[in-house]
């Protein structure tokens, strides 16, 4: 059989079935998945820092004989060996020591040489690298992969060298690069000054030079930007060609509602109602996004597109990630329209979510069904398939991060091409936003109602402990109300972590005895849930213990000040959207991070939250810490598959390659010209989801 860049990576040489489900393991599995295998970095060893040039402090590579070795068992540590080695050049003499791995012991002979990259530290007068990383240098001449020229250095797979995989991928590239199609088109890859497709997979596994790297890099992301952008720029293309619902944006209704809103709306909210009522006008689908800071009132703008729809005869259908969010908006949104009338009757409302019964649920699809219901607040209740509208004209769904992309999509089939409004307080970057979620339009609120008060964050150790109490205090004292937040519902000891439960009973019966205090959690009933919030609402309650229920959408003016426990094993995202929930009635409010985390990332995390309340500050360093993988997440489209382009440090690029896209999707909607057969071609291999709105349009 002829081998191609879709063999399984068995076929290569020297790979048997163990081997290659060590590849596997890490996504693997064909040729190209090796040749798409990146280095995580590359030393320059066309010169080596001798001994005596290394810097205190630094990571650096330097090559050197090994002069002894000795192993020794640590005296701190029971059963725990060091294995230590001299090494030199005839500049000088460093050590190197790795912890608790005997079987290194076999390894090292006297006399070899090594290349050794890693910190360089000082212990009285000697260096020291603590476990570097290393590579046995076998003094041949044919070592020219590992010698003299800028070496990749990859993640291994179990049982694979850094020479190993250097040489296979080497081989690799050498039979198959020849069999190497490139499927950008020429006159994009001319005109972004790109390397093609051969010449870049070459000089990011063996760089030419720095250059040359730099130039493959830049290649390969835009690639994968690239890739990325033409789903969703076609998505975006084919539903501007679909009918869609031209609202009637101006009526009684309309007018009735907005003057019963007791404040006036804030600029950034006008600014995107605007937008939303051009885009509710035109018969095209609305696909829009809207960003906004927590707190900056994306529902009561959400609220009027819905009696906008309404007022034409349309429902709408509102969903949002929790049960208990869902009853806030219904109470909100209900306790609001009830002062509308419309065409003599009121608007009609229901709250449909997993937790009602099956009559009452019956008798909800029923009336949804016949259009008796204007609006229907839901949870994923919503989406089940009894679930039928007469006339959905209106989608909101609400934190959308909540859902994944699939769930999103669910909910506006239930209706033919209506609009759709999706909210988010997980605000990014502009430019980022446009690029990332290309197949919406987006609008953003960019500032908070007026009369808010900055909320002040405060870090503490679990040792100031005492000091947080004073403050929880004092706001109980001002009648004002107070959550504490734990990560987990039971401690655990082995973690050391308080937990929501133990500590509800604690504080009840010590520190705050005098005051009342609730408990809320996830594994309450729905029910439970909802009545101790009531409580919570109706100021029965002065403090409320909680886990992450609190997470989303809560409003409660008269909650001052929040307490987060264990504040690092939250991430910033979230403990951002925790802090939301108080300051939200003007009074001074607090948000108090407790942690003892020494870890650079927890750190970092706890001082971005001091240090900044702008939720579109937050995301970015959010982005910046965890890197846009890890940031959006699997749920979020194709973004956690990005290899090498990274959206953060390379906008420019993205936005370049999305720039192609449209452009190239403009001249040829279903890539059928000839120069880009390739192209749909892999772009079908990667998202074969995606055929029929290729191929049919
Ligand atoms: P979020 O954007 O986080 O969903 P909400 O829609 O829950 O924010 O609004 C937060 C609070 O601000 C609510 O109590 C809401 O009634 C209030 N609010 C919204 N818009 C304004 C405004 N223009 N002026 C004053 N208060 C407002
Ligand atoms: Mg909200």
């Amino acid at each position: 059989m002829k081998k191609s860049f879709l063999s399984p990576v068995r076929y290569l040489k020297g790979i048997g079935p163990k081997k290659a489900k060590a590849f596997n393991k890490l996504g693997i599995y064909t040729i190209e998945d090796l040749l798409y295998y990146f280095p995580r970095r590359y030393e320059d060893r066309t010169n080596f820092a001798s001994i005596s040039k290394l810097k205190e402090g630094q990571a650096m590579t330097t090559k050197a004989q090994i002069l002894a070795k000795a192993e020794r068992m640590s005296w701190r540590k029971r059963g725990f060996s060091i294995i230590e080695l001299a090494v030199g050049d005839n500049t000088g003499k460093i050590y190197c020591v790795w912890f608790n791995q005997p079987y290194l012991k076999e390894y090292f002979k006297v006399g070899e040489t090594l290349i050794l990259y890693g910190k360089v530290e000082r212990y009285a007068k000697r260096l020291q690298m603590n476990s570097p990383e290393f590579e046995i240098v076998v003094e041949d001449n044919a070592d020219s992969l590992n010698i003299g020229r800028i070496v990749p250095v990859y993640p291994l797979p179990e049982m694979i060298t850094q020479r190993n995989l250097r040489r296979l991928i080497k081989h690799t590239l050498d039979e198959f690069l020849i069999l190497t199609t490139d499927s950008i088109p020429y006159d994009i890859r001319s005109r972004n000054n790109l390397l093609n497709l051969a010449k870049a997979l070459l000089n990011i596994h063996f760089p030419e030079n720095r250059d040359m790297q730099k130039r493959s890099y830049e290649r390969l992301s835009f690639e994968e930007f690239f890739l990325f952008q033409l789903p969703l720029v076609i998505r975006k293309l084919r539903r501007k060609e679909k009918q869609g619902i031209a609202h009637r944006i101006e009526g009684e209704l309309v007018q009735n509602f907005i003057s019963s809103i007791p404040f006036k709306l804030t600029k950034g909210q006008e600014k995107v109602l605007q937008e939303i009522k051009l885009d509710m006008a035109i018969p095209q689908t609305m696909q829009r996004l809207l960003q906004g800071d927590v707190g900056s009132g994306k529902t009561i703008v959400a609220t009027i597109a819905g009696v906008i729809a309404i007022q034409g005869g349309y429902q709408v259908a509102f969903m949002v990630p929790t049960e208990v969010l869902a009853k806030q908006h219904y109470q909100n949104i209900v306790y609001r329209l009830s002062h509308t009338a419309y065409r003599g009757r009121k608007i009609n409302t229901a709250l449909l979510t997993g937790s009602l019964g099956k009559k009452e649920k019956e008798r909800f699809y029923q009336e949804i069904k016949e259009g008796k219901i204007d609006l229907v607040i839901g949870t994923h209740a919503l989406l089940e398939e009894y679930v039928e509208f007469k006339n959905l004209g209106l989608v909101v769904i609400d934190e959308q991060h909540k859902f994944g992309v699939g769930q999103r999509a669910l909910l506006p089939k239930k209706g033919t091409n209506p609009d759709v409004l999706i909210m988010t307080a997980t605000p990014i970057p502009r430019t980022l936003a446009i690029t990332l979620y290309g197949d919406l339009d987006i609008s953003v609120i960019n500032e908070l109602p007026p009369g808010r008060l900055p909320i002040k964050t405060l870090h503490f150790t679990k040792g100031q402990i005492q000091n947080t109490y004073g403050i929880i205090k004092e706001q109980l004292r001002l009648a004002h109300q107070v959550f504490i937040v734990y990560p987990v519902i039971e401690e655990s000891y082995a973690l050391d972590i308080e937990g929501a439960k133990k500590m509800y009973e604690e504080l009840g019966k010590s520190e705050f005895k005098d005051f009342k205090l609730g408990l809320i959690h996830g594994r309450l009933k729905e029910e439970e849930q909802d009545e101790i919030m009531q409580k919570f609402k109706d100021r029965d309650l002065d403090i409320l213990v909680a886990t992450t229920v609190l997470e989303v959408g809560i409003d409660i003016p008269n909650a001052t000040c929040m307490l987060i426990a264990h504040a690092e094993r939250f991430g910033l995202a979230q403990l951002h959207q925790l802090r939301g929930r108080v300051g939200r009635g003007g009074f001074e409010s607090y948000c108090i991070l407790v942690s003892d985390s020494q870890t650079e990332e927890a750190r970092m995390r706890i001082e971005a939250m001091v240090k900044y309340s702008d939720g579109f500050r937050i995301a970015q360093e959010d982005l910046k810490i965890r890197g846009p993988g890890e940031f959006f997440g699997r749920r979020q489209s194709g973004l956690a598959e990005l290899k090498i382009g990274n959206p953060l440090t390379q906008m420019k690029l993205l936005k370049h390659a999305r720039e192609e896209a449209l452009n190239l999707l403009n001249l040829d909607p279903k890539l059928e010209e000839r120069p880009h057969l390739l192209l749909k071609e892999r772009l079908l291999q990667r998202f074969p989801e995606y055929e029929k709105l290729i191929l049919v349009g």
